[in-house]
């Protein structure tokens, strides 16, 4: 049975005052008046509903506009309560129960239990006449949650079991205009009072911060929208009213005192309800409250009951322990926490029942209190994780394309493939209003923008982005979590991530899931799998939380460097955008309109006061960082701009040592120039002194001064010069206004500006990595240049071949470079179609018969584990055989099979770009590869001599057939 929030009911099983608690941490809504507003039309008009099912409340009678969680445990009450529900008219009348004068001191359970056998007349005779009218939120099993509306008084009573009644809705009585002032100022006085019990550490203010924060505060809102949003049809008209009503006190509670007050915008009533349901007041005092129509009556009696609030929290700051009494300290239990976390989310049925279930038995289990500690400890831990989770929540996604396209391009130059596979994706969420399906998986060389682009997206999306990294991941528990709660026991990253992003639709980037680590003892793909497939996702199983949740409306992308080692059933689940890597004048803008700004930014520099100029950055592209991303190029600005700041850092230093020292000598200066003139004065004084007496002692005094007064001169020429300094120490004070962010005067404009040039960048990021010239300016014989493709990008290899020993029979080939299999398989069918091909051409010819030959591949830094080198090969064998030189400026790329005819490679666009970065001019491709070739964009083609080829024959005549 679900007991997650102690009840008022007469079926109440729990204690009075946490029901009482309960009651007053409800929140107040505004839905005391029954028009519908405009917005929201209200079916059926809540005027209507005059006959309800009265339920009996024991504790405190509910006030129009808070919540009250009751338990029902009457099976026909409970049946014609979700009768109601289910109608059009969700509605039932809460009415107080009398005091029994004839009972003695019973207890709440004797009294719940009487209650219990009460019915019809007997029941009516029990409750008072004025109660409310009470919309049903919810009903989870016995537990019935309602939310006061308005006033009711019976008028006669329609059936016993349940006890049925027909009512009439009271209104307040109206008041005059002249009346009004003086409403007015009691008002006034009720909100200022309520502010001083805020202002006080009580009881009162946990309350309404639990109203401000929980379900108020920053969420209050979001809270109150949800409503709306959800609940919209089922309020009939008052979502918009709790709303504005929250909004409204809210300001008013928060903002009173900074005069943002009108009082005209907040009816009296509601305060005067506000101020009853909020306060500690006795539930005889809030039936008065209810039952009393005049306006301003009603806000005395709440005035006088905040004030008796106020002198008790009073009473209570001065003699906390004589008053820590339960009279209006309440006492909490260990799961409280936990159960305000989800206040609201149960509310709002967002939480699925079977996880509702186990909150529930762990929350009785954590106020039970084990015996041993370390099992408390650990379900302290359990349910700080469950009840953080973001049941229910979501961001609202965005599926506008020209705000999603505006995002990609504000974020990213070129990519233009890219993007627009990214807007179809999201212009089929627009029709269906669901990103979901296929998983998005950008593959592509490191640096060329995967996860930013994933980034972008979740921005367009409006959703938020959590980064998970799976590359080297070889455990499942670090996604399903750790089984079993224990101390140090943690979820997986999957519900680490729902906790930290805080919705339930996050854009997840799954990076790197083509490196997946394995374990012998178990392995994170079927993990992943559960993750990624829509049929599995909907109850993804966590071992920590024990309870299944649904990741369906989690956006997936994944990430990876070469699709062909994503496993099969992943890549199964996967729509493939591929990111190839970006030629140099793509990299020149994105380094100067992306890289530069963001770092700089980063930096702390402001745009004036570096320039790199294009030349720098075209050398470090080209000398560098070749890569096909430009992850490398924003790592070497980097180094570039923390090496200014440093310089400008000392700079200012350095400014800062020169005033000190020249605002010392400004004193000195100064001071000098005081003495000089008082020991002018003083000579002076001496002179006419002498002159009127005399004599030898006053003569040589004089002497003595005029020394002094000597020395002093010149100490007031070094004054002089000094002030010259000090002027120079007024410059440099307005410099350091300037580097501080201050406008600069002419004088001073001479701030240090940086300029990075090709002349200069060595100093910044030392000796260039790669030369600008190729190799070999003219190719020797027996060296061709090839093709290859990485995970890295392209990259250009020379395969070369030399003569080692001649000898009849002594034919072979030996192979270094730390080539790979099926490289060295591609090496040893060169040789063999060389031999063939040699042999066609020139049957005489022993070369190949007779010579042990050495083939070496030299590039160091390139994996060498592809088919697409053996026509470069067999060229290089060949050249050596023929003992002539291939064309300058040529690359070649395809696989040959032993009957000399060409394959399709992979990598093509990689492969073109990395030839345009080592100056080739002309390239060699399979035929089957030209329709790649004519797809890729212009800049990547322009000045390229590109020959297509089925049969190596051709590549014979192209590289051989030419004259020096
Ligand atoms: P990846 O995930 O592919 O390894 P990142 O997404 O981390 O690469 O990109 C590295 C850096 O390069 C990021 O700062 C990113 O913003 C930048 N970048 C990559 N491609 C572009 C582009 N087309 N336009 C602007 N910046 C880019």
């Amino acid at each position: 049975m679900l007991k997650l929030f102690t009840s008022h009911h007469v079926a109440s099983r729990f204690k009075n005052r946490s029901s009482h608690k309960l009651a007053r941490r409800g929140f107040f809504s505004t839905l005391t008046d029954s028009k519908p507003t405009d917005t929201v039309s209200a079916k059926p008009c809540i005027d209507d509903c005059q006959t309800v099912v009265a339920l009996p409340l024991l504790s405190k009678p509910l006030i129009p506009g808070f919540y009250m969680p009751l338990y029902v445990k009457d099976p026909k009450v409970l049946a014609a309560l979700q009768e109601s529900k289910r109608g059009q008219a969700a509605y039932a009348g809460a009415f107080l129960l009398k005091d029994d004068k004839n009972a003695s001191s019973s207890s709440s359970f004797e009294t719940v239990n009487t209650l219990d056998k009460l019915k019809g007349k007997e029941l009516l005779n029990k409750i008072h006449q004025v109660g409310t009218l009470a919309q049903i939120l919810s009903i989870q099993g016995e537990q019935v949650i309602l939310i006061g509306r308005k006033r009711l008084q019976i008028t006669e009573m329609l059936s016993e079991d349940p006890l049925t009644v027909k009512t009439h809705h009271i209104k307040d009585k109206p008041y005059d205009k002249d009346d009004e002032v003086i409403i007015k100022a009691t008002y006034f006085e009720v909100i200022s009072m309520l502010r001083d019990v805020l202002e006080t550490k009580s009881l009162w203010r946990d309350q309404v911060q639990t109203y401000t924060q929980d379900i108020g505060g920053s969420n209050y809102r979001k809270l109150a929208e949800t409503i709306l949003q959800k609940r919209r049809r089922k309020f009939t008209g008052f979502g918009a009213g709790i709303f504005e009503a929250i909004d409204v006190f809210y300001q008013k509670l928060t903002g009173f005192g900074a005069g943002v007050f009108d009082a005209n915008d907040l009816n009296y009533k509601k305060l005067a309800d506000f101020g009853a349901g909020i306060s500690g007041a006795n539930k005889h005092k809030i039936q008065e409250v209810l039952e009393e129509l005049d306006v301003h009556k009603r806000l005395v009696l709440v005035k006088k009951q905040v004030e008796v609030d106020k002198i008790q929290v009073f009473h209570a700051s001065i003699f906390p322990e004589e008053s820590g009494s339960a009279n209006y300290v309440e006492k909490t239990q260990p799961s409280d926490k936990f159960r305000e976390r989800v206040y609201s989310k149960l509310i709002l049925e967002e939480i699925p029942k079977h996880v509702v279930k186990v909150m529930e038995e762990k929350f009785e289990k954590l106020d039970r209190g084990e015996k041993d500690s370390r099992s408390t400890e650990s379900i302290y831990n359990y349910l700080d994780w469950l009840t953080a989770l973001p049941w229910g929540e979501c961001s609202d996604d965005s599926f506008d394309v020209l705000r999603a396209e505006k995002i990609l391009d504000e974020d990213h130059y070129g990519l233009r493939d890219v993007k627009e596979r990214i807007l179809e994706f999201i212009a089929v969420g627009t029709l269906t209003s669901n990103p979901q399906g296929k998983i998005i998986c950008l593959s592509g060389p490191p640096g060329v923008g995967k996860t930013s682009i994933a980034r972008s997206v979740a921005r367009a999306l409006n959703r938020k982005f959590f980064r998970l990294a799976v590359g080297g991941l070889s455990d499942s528990a670090e996604i399903k979590g750790e089984r079993g709660i224990y101390i140090g026991a943690a979820p997986g990253k999957m519900v680490q991530c729902l906790k930290e992003v805080g919705t339930e639709n996050p854009l997840v980037l799954l990076d790197e899931i083509d490196k997946l680590g394995k374990s012998s003892r178990d392995d994170p793909e079927g993990a992943l799998l559960e993750l990624l497939d829509p049929q599995q996702n909907t109850h993804f199983l966590d071992y920590f939380l024990d309870v299944t949740i649904d990741l369906s409306k989690v956006l997936f992308v994944c990430t990876a460097n070469d699709t062909d080692k994503i496993l099969g059933p992943l890549l199964d689940r996967m729509e493939v955008i591929e990111l190839a890597g970006y030629t140099t004048d793509e990299k020149m803008h994105i380094a100067r309109d992306y890289l530069l700004k963001n770092v700089k930014r980063k930096c702390g520099l402001k745009p004036e006061q570096v320039d790199v100029s294009d030349t720098a950055l075209l050398s470090l592209i080209e000398n560098y960082c070749r890569e096909a991303g430009v992850r490398n190029i924003q790592k070497h600005i980097e180094k570039i701009f923390r090496k200014i700041a440093l310089k400008l850092v000392r700079q200012q230093a350095s400014a800062l040592a020169a005033m000190t020292d020249l605002k010392s000598s400004e004193t000195a200066a100064k001071g000098s120039i005081e003495l000089t003139n008082e020991y002018l004065r003083l000579a002076d004084v001496l002179k006419v002194f002498e002159y009127a007496v005399g004599g030898g002692t006053t003569r040589e005094k004089s002497k003595e001064i005029a020394l002094k007064l000597g020395r002093q001169q010149a100490s007031t020429k070094a004054a002089k010069t000094d002030l010259k300094s000090y002027n120079e120490y007024l410059r440099l004070m307005e410099l350091e206004y300037a580097l501080a962010g201050g406008p600069m005067s002419d004088k001073s404009r001479a701030v240090p500006e940086f300029t990075i040039d090709a002349s200069n960048l060595a100093d910044y990021v030392g000796k260039p990595v790669f030369r600008g010239e190729k190799i070999y300016e003219q190719t020797p014989v027996g060296v061709v240049m090839g093709l290859a493709w990485t995970s890295m990008g392209g990259s250009t290899l020379y395969i070369e071949t030399t003569f080692v020993e001649e000898g009849e029979g002594k034919g072979g080939l030996h192979i270094t470079g730390h080539l790979g299999k099926v490289m060295k398989e591609s090496a040893e069918i060169a040789h063999t179609v060389a031999r063939r091909i040699m042999f066609d051409k020139d049957p005489g010819n022993l070369f190949f018969a007779n010579s042990k030959l050495h083939l070496h591949v030299p590039e160091g830094a390139t994996p060498k584990d592809g088919p697409s080198a053996g026509c470069t090969m067999i060229t290089s064998l060949l050249s050596l055989a023929m003992k002539k030189p291939v064309r300058k400026d040529l690359a070649m790329t395809g696989e040959v099979t032993l009957t000399g005819r060409i394959l399709p490679i992979g990598g093509l666009k990689e492969k073109t770009m990395a030839a345009r970065r080592s100056q080739v001019k002309v390239i060699i491709f399979p035929e089957a590869n030209r329709r790649d070739f004519e797809g890729l964009e212009e800049s990547v083609k322009e000045g390229l001599d590109v020959h297509f080829v089925d049969e190596y024959e051709q590549i014979f005549e192209l590289a051989f057939g030419h004259d020096h």
